[in-house]
This record gives structure tokens, sequence and C-alpha cells, in this order.
């Protein structure tokens, strides 16, 4: 049987579908189900049994359970056997954790999967990729991901990069045209593969191949797997914990030789410093990341931003400058026409007469040179062209009619590097080409001029006059776009060297109102010590209108145009950009000569975009941000964030998210390391005091392992606020580690230590095991108050806020029934090693854990205040 590549289109759709009429509904189910849905086959999924037992691999966990056995060996079997409980819930909940992090994670991913349009029941309709199917028909434009194999049955200068199947980097063209013989892959221009992507032109083609019976799903097995990378704050923390579980190792070693030497007994002095290595190593810290971050990811895509990678949240928090698109970002991207301009005067859009032929010609060509449709108030494509068949309609010229009397024969697509677009129709007998695009470009490729029926010479004077109207236009924040024609004689094929030599017609005018929210949003990211950027392929004047009205630009001096920056070397462009916060007429390559500027002045950059063309850039951006409405399949793949609304305003407010996510993950890791950091101080105390040591092993087991989790867990979800926005941001290469940061962990972990030790005091009066029950019981409470010391560097005790954190105050609640039900139930007391407690005694233990909270928040208080007068 021959290839699909080996016979026409027609042929094609008959041999897969029976038919050349488009699938209908009934029949794209019974194909959905005949073929499966249109996804290559992952690598195996983790159950939650390997995910439980993987629990268990844990360096720490290993040490406990080799522990157990020593204490089961010593005939403490209670000993081991609580061990053993504790070591299996700690494992339950992190399997809990892991797999909520994941799920939560594959749900992202399912947010921001791709998407195809597919010719069904007679409309094209965007649908996820995962649900084409064969015999399909699917439209491609510049930007689009190919969804699944197939043979084209329409190609308008359609070129497709395959770079991912055939490791050809240059876009390969391709035409519908039938091929004799047999040719390799990379020859097959009339068939285009899944995993490609349009770099230009238009297309349709016919799915012949899905899922893992496409050419890549055949060599899936090769692809590199798609798993998540720890994110650098991962990364830092987990170095950071391996150098401290090796100090803290030795610590322990050194502890356990003196108990022995002491006279101690070996058993006992190893559990003890086992127990102790498990209570001082915070080995946590990095799941708490991964659930923490996972927590943000969710919120931001409830606020229309989709995180396409991990990394990008922690990047968030220190964006310094965010370079975004005019159109649709900053503005409504709503466009309606305004005015017209032809023979040489300016036309209201109320005051159109179609019966004058420039007007009437004007009108045509609008909707001729156009890709937009508006089928029953569904408006399909670009704000732009939409809002030129919009005023089509008003006017009583139909876009459907014009297209059906005058069929579009070639064309050149828009692309925004050449900011033309250029179409090819018979019009009364003759091939007229219709051009349209930016009045700057435009107006270098004139020859004549159309006034009202006459068409002449276009002189130095029209051009004159016509850029001082552009000017005007464009003044006023309007966007403006020229359009031109010329007949081509015999030419029924347009290359784009025809785009010269043409008649002027006129200019139209439209307005693309900012979005109200807007201004707050720039306002909001100069508060926080962030420079908004605006970068936009739109005339430098109707940029710098809208900007002005937005805040982003002051004074005229700081737009520019794109061609400014060519003849600068990268030096010279870094001192540039310094003063420019407007950039016109841009290029994609301009684009990541900015980032890069902006880089090497140690900035972390976000950059927004939306062609296929500007890819790149957010690849270099250390945030891209594609647009989730109009951008391409392309840039959203390359954005390391979607905006599900394309608003600038969702970037601002993930920067929030970002700086708040980070702010709960270093608040997390306060409250694990300084509760962590006050037992160490205990018992160090104690040892060099020639104290009994003050804990059993599995009192540190239960605090590290049980009541300890829920409060960091709970920290790390606490609620998001807007005071992060007053601060700057964090610069780039900061450790979370900071100095600072090390103090405060440490004048806290000395608080709980010293009430500890006062409760182990107070009770060695009497024994030595009230003494350590007193101990156990102030340290675990006075690390449940400690948690709301951890909500805010600030002092928060007589706020509302104080109480906003549901899940610390439910972790507390349990924490404290815990500890309080194991010092007062005497069934629990000899598995525990502790002794009945007073009321007094426990009201003792109490108040010395909560003193903590006091005195901890004058301690901020303080430090707040200081800060104020610096
Ligand atoms: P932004 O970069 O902020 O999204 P933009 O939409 O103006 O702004 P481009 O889409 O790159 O950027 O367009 C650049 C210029 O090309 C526009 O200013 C306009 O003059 C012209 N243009 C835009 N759309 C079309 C189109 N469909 N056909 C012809 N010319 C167009």
């Amino acid at each position: 049987m021959k290839e699909f590549y080996q016979i026409s289109g027609e042929e094609s759709k008959q041999r897969v579908n029976g038919t050349l009429e488009p699938l209908t509904m009934e029949e794209v189910k019974k194909h959905q189900e005949k073929y499966g849905p249109n996804e290559l086959v992952e690598g195996k999924k983790k159950t939650t049994i390997q995910i439980f037992l993987e629990q268990f691999k844990d360096f720490l966990v290993i040490i406990l359970i080799v522990a157990a056995v020593v204490s089961g060996f010593l005939g403490d079997a209670e000993s081991a056997a609580v061990i053993l409980i504790v070591i299996t819930i700690n494992a339950i909940l992190g399997t809990v954790q892991t797999v909520k992090a994941e799920q939560s994670l594959s749900s992202l991913k399912k947010l921001s999967g791709p998407e195809a349009k597919v010719l069904r029941g007679g409309n094209i309709i965007p649908i996820p990729s995962a649900k084409v199917t064969v015999g399909d028909i699917v439209m491609l434009d510049a930007g689009d991901y190919i969804p699944a194999d197939g043979r084209l049955l329409e190609s308008a200068s359609l070129k497709v990069d395959e770079s991912a199947l055939t490791g050809e980097s240059l876009g390969v063209e391709k035409n519908t045209e039938t091929i004799c013989g047999e040719v390799p892959l990379g020859d097959r221009i009339n068939m285009v593969y899944s995993g490609s992507f349009v770099t230009y032109g238009r297309g349709s083609f016919l799915v012949t191949g899905i899922g893992m019976e496409t050419e890549v799903g055949k060599i899936a097995s090769l692809l590199k797997s798609t798993s998540e990378k720890r994110t650098p704050l991962q990364i830092n923390l987990d170095q950071f914990g391996q150098k401290l579980s090796i100090i803290i190792l030795v610590f322990c070693a050194i502890l356990f030789g003196v108990n022995v030497l002491r006279g101690g007994n070996i058993g006992d002095a190893f559990l003890f410093a086992v127990a102790l290595a498990v209570a001082a190593i915070p080995e946590a810290l990095s799941s708490i990341v991964t659930i923490v971050l996972s927590f943000g990811t969710q919120k931001m895509a409830k606020e229309h931003a989709i995180i396409r990678k991990l990394q990008a949240v922690e990047g968030l928090g220190s964006v310094s400058i965010i370079c975004s698109d005019k159109t649709g970002t900053l503005t409504q991207n709503k466009m309606t026409v305004e005015d017209y301009y032809v023979n040489e005067t300016r036309v209201p859009v109320d005051q159109i007469d179609i019966k004058r032929p420039a007007q009437s010609m004007l009108l045509l060509c609008s909707v001729l040179c156009n890709d937009s449709t508006n089928v029953d108030g569904v408006e399909i494509g670009d704000p732009t062209e939409t809002a030129l068949i919009n005023l089509g309609s008003r006017l009583g010229v139909f876009a459907q009619d014009a297209r059906e009397k005058y069929p579009r024969e070639s064309e050149n697509p828009f692309d925004s590097d050449r900011k033309l677009m250029s179409t090819l129709h018979t019009i009364d007998g003759n091939h007229v080409m219709i051009v349209k695009g930016a009045v700057d470009v435009l107006l270098n490729r004139m020859k004549s001029i159309q006034i009202h029926d006459q068409v002449r010479d276009f002189t130095e004077e029209d051009r004159r006059i016509i850029e001082a109207q552009n000017q005007e236009f464009s003044k006023g924040g309007l966007r403006v776009l020229g359009f031109a024609y010329k007949e081509t004689g015999d030419r029924c094929d347009l290359t784009l060297e025809d785009e010269t030599d043409l008649v002027f017609v006129g200019l139209i005018s439209m307005m693309d109102p900012p979005r109200e929210e807007s201004k707050a949003a720039v306002a909001e990211c100069k508060k926080a010590g962030i420079r908004p950027i605006m970068i936009t392929g739109d005339h430098k004047v109707t940029a710098a209108a809208i900007a002005k009205r937005i805040g982003i630009l002051e004074q005229d001096s700081e737009a520019c145009e794109g061609a400014e920056i060519d003849h600068m070397s990268d030096e010279q462009l870094k001192d540039f950009v310094e003063g420019i916060s407007v950039y016109a007429r841009v290029s994609p390559e301009h684009k990541i000569r900015i980032v890069r500027a902006w880089q090497e002045k140690g900035n972390i950059v976000s950059m927004t975009g939306d062609g296929v063309n500007d890819a790149p850039a957010l690849k270099q951006a250390d945030i891209g941000v594609a647009m989730g409405i109009t951008g391409s399949e392309v840039s959203k793949d390359a954005a390391s964030m979607v905006l599900t609304d394309d608003n600038f305003a969702t970037i601002v407010k993930a920067v929030e998210n970002g700086r708040n996510v980070y702010r709960n993950i270093k608040n997390s890791i306060q409250f694990l390391l300084s509760g962590n950091f006050g037992a160490i101080l205990a018992v160090l105390y104690a040892s060099i005091a020639g104290l009994p040591v003050p804990f059993a092993p599995v009192h540190l087991l239960f605090i590290n392992l049980l009541t300890d989790s829920l409060p960091a867990i709970a920290l790390g979800l606490e609620p998001h606020s807007e005071d992060v926005m007053e601060e700057k941001p964090r610069p780039m290469n900061e450790s979370i580690l900071t100095k600072d940061f090390l103090l405060k962990i440490g004048t806290e972990g000395l608080s709980i230590g010293i009430t500890t030790m006062i409760a182990f005091m107070i009770g060695y009066r009497q024994n030595a095991l009230l003494a350590s029950t007193m101990a156990f019981g102030t340290l675990c409470t006075a690390r449940l108050v400690h948690g709301f010391n951890c909500k805010s560097d600030y002092p928060v005790l007589f706020q509302k806020r104080f109480f906003n954190n549901i899940y610390l105050i439910g972790a507390f609640v349990l924490g404290l029934v815990l500890i309080t039900g194991v010092m007062m139930v005497p069934g629990l007391h000899s598995i525990f090693k502790v002794q009945s407690l007073s009321i007094g005694q426990l009201f003792t233990v109490y108040g010395l854990a909560v003193v903590n909270l006091p005195v901890i928040q004058l301690i901020k208080a303080v430090k707040q205040a200081y800060r104020k007068r610096k």
C-alpha cells in the first residue's frame, strides 16, 4: 500500500475517513474509542506503596531502625516498638505529602497542556491536543505545535521546524503536492509530524497517526525524561542539610563517647545519640519546600498564572524588571476603529461613506487582507483584524460575502518582524494584491496614491502629510494600520518581493484602551522596587501615549525604537537600558538583547511574549511569561509561566505570590531550625553542667517526627499578605541562610532552650524522671507556641493576623492534645518515659512554654523599631 505522502490529500481523506467530508461529532467519538488518546505513554508512575517504601530509604530512618533493633536486643521492647510506630506514622505523613504534591503538580501540567484547532461539525474549535484523533482536520498557524502526524491539505507559505525529529534546525517549506517514489522523512514535504511546530504561514492537515503511532511516538523512549528538576532553593537547602547533618553526627558521636566514658550504659548512650541526631537534623527541609511550592502554584493557577517550571516560583520573588508587551497585556485588546484617513482627510468612523470609491476600497482592503472571522458573535483571530471586519459588518460589507466574491489566491502572512501582510484576489477581472501593515514600513514601498477614483504619483509631500497624520493618531494612543494595493498582471502567486511599488489608499486608526487594572499594577510594581518596561511592536508615539497613561513612562525621552539599539554594542546597551521605559517597533531579537542587558546588570528579568519568534527571548528571561489566550503554543512551551488572562496585573500578583511563598518557606525553616537548636542547647547545657540527660530518646522522636511536622507545613500555608510588596526584591544570589536569619534562629532557639532547662531544673528538685518529663513537655509545647512567632518577622501578637492561619491553629491544638495526653494519661507513661504531673506542674510547663511568645515577640518589636530608625 502506498504511503500517505505518495497519494493526494483527497485520497488520504477517503482512505482514513471513507469520505471527503470532515468528521462528524459521532465519527470523532468512534475514532477516539478506536485509536485512544493522542498521548505518548510516559514512563511508569510510582505507586503509593512505592512512595511509602521510599520513605524508609532515608539515612536517618535507617539509623532509627537500627536503633530500634539495638534496643530490642537490649531488652527494651517498648522503646523499639515506639520507635517503629513513630517511624511508620512519619512515613505515612511523608507519603501523603508526596502524593498530594505530585497530584497538584500533575493537575497543573494538565492546565497548561497544548491545544490544537480542529475542524469539527463544520466549525473550527480549539481542543486539548490529547483529544485530536485520526481523521481530524487540524488548522495550523505560525507558532502552533503540530499535535499529530498527517497529510497536508492546505499550505500558505507554511514552514515547519522539524528539528525535534530530524535535527534539521532550518524551517522546512511545506506544500501539498503528491510525491512519487520513496523519500526519507525529512523530504516528505507534504506531511507534518507531531512534535514539530509552525514557524511561518498557515495550513491544514488530515491526521493520519496519533500518540505512540506517530513518528515521535516510535522514538518516544529516546526522548529526554520530563522529571521535575530540583529548584535552586531545594538544592541550597539539601547542601545546607548535608553539612549540618555531618556536624550534628560528629557532635552526637562525641556526646556518645562522653556518656560512655562517664560510665553510662552503652545501649542507652547509643539510643540517646541517635535520638538527638534525629531531633537536630532538619531532614524535612526540602520536602517542606516541595509542599509549599506546590501549594503556591495551586493558588497562582486560581489567580490566572500557571507555573510551568517550579523554579519560577522562587525566581518571581527576586524579579526586579518586568518587560511587558503592550497589546492585550497592558491594554484590553478590544479594538474598535475610530477614524479613516483617505483622500488626504481624516474621516471619523460615523462619517464613513462607502459610496465614495477610495473609502469603499479601504474598507474592502481591510476585510479581504484579514484572517479574522466573526460567526454569530464568536470572534476568532487577531483583535486588530476583528475590529476591521466588525466595522465592515456595521457598514454592510460582510467579510464572508466579500471573501466568497473575491477569494484569496495567494498570500504573504503577517509576521511581526516584517510588520506587513499581503493577499492576492481577482477584483473586476484583475489580479490585485492588497497590503496592510505598520505605516512607517508601508510608506517606504509606495509608488502611487489613490485620491477619490484617481491614481497619481506618490510624492515626498504625500509622505510628509501621511506621516504627520500618523503621528497625530498615535499621540492619542491610537493604533494605526496603513493600506495599499497593486495590480500584479498575470501573476497569481505572491512573494515578499512583490510588496513594493504600491498604491496608497489610506490609514485606519483603532483604539485599544489600557486595562483598568494596569495603572494600579504599575504603581504596585514601583512600590515593590520593580521596574516595569513596555516592549511593543507598535508605533513609538502610540506606545508612549499609552505608557504615560498607565504610569510606565514619565518623560518622552524614556521611549525609543528598537532600531536605535541595532548599532549599539552590548556594553553600550547596558548603559542605555537604564534610561528607557518604552521600546517601540521592537523585533524579537531586540527583546533578547534587552533581557540580556538587564541580566548583566544583575537583575532578575521577567519578559512576556506571544509569537513564535518570542520563544528565544522567553527562554533567555529568568521568568518567561506567555499569553494563555493569544499566545502561540511555541511561546507557551518556552515560558516558565502562562497567564490565562493575558493580563499584566496577573504578573504583578504572581510576583506577590512568589514573594509570599518564599517568605513562608523561610518561616517554616526558621521554625524547624530554631526548635531543633533549642533542644540541642538544652542537651548541651545538661551535659556541660553534669546533669542527667534531659530527654529520653522517645521524647525527641515524638517531637521531631510528630508534633513538629504539622506546624512547619502549616507555616508554609500561611495566608499571603500584601506587605511583602513593600520590600525591595530579594537579591538574586542571596542564600536563604543569611547572617540575620541564623541570628534569629540562634536567639529564638536560646529562648526555647532556656525555658526548657528551667522546667528541667524545677522538676529536678524532686527527681530526674519528673525533670525529664517537664523538660519534654516544655520543649514540645514551646515549639508548638513558637509556630505563632514564626508567622512573621514583625510582632503580630496583638493583631488579627495572629489567628489567621487555621492550619497552624489546628496543628497547635492537635499537638497540645497529644503532649498533654502523653503527660497526663497514666497508661502512656511507661511507653513515653514520663511520670504523672500535678495540675500545678502541668501549668508550670504550659506557662514556661508560653513565655517564649512575649519574649520573642518583644525581640521582634525591638528589631522592628531599630530597623525603622535606620
Ligand atoms: P505588542 O508587541 O505589544 O503585542 P503589537 O501587537 O503592536 O504590540 P506586533 O503584533 O508585533 O506588535 O505588531 C507590530 C506592528 O505590525 C503593529 O504595530 C502594526 O502596525 C502591524 N500589525 C499588527 N497586526 C497586523 C496585522 N494583522 N496585519 C498587518 N499589520 C499588522
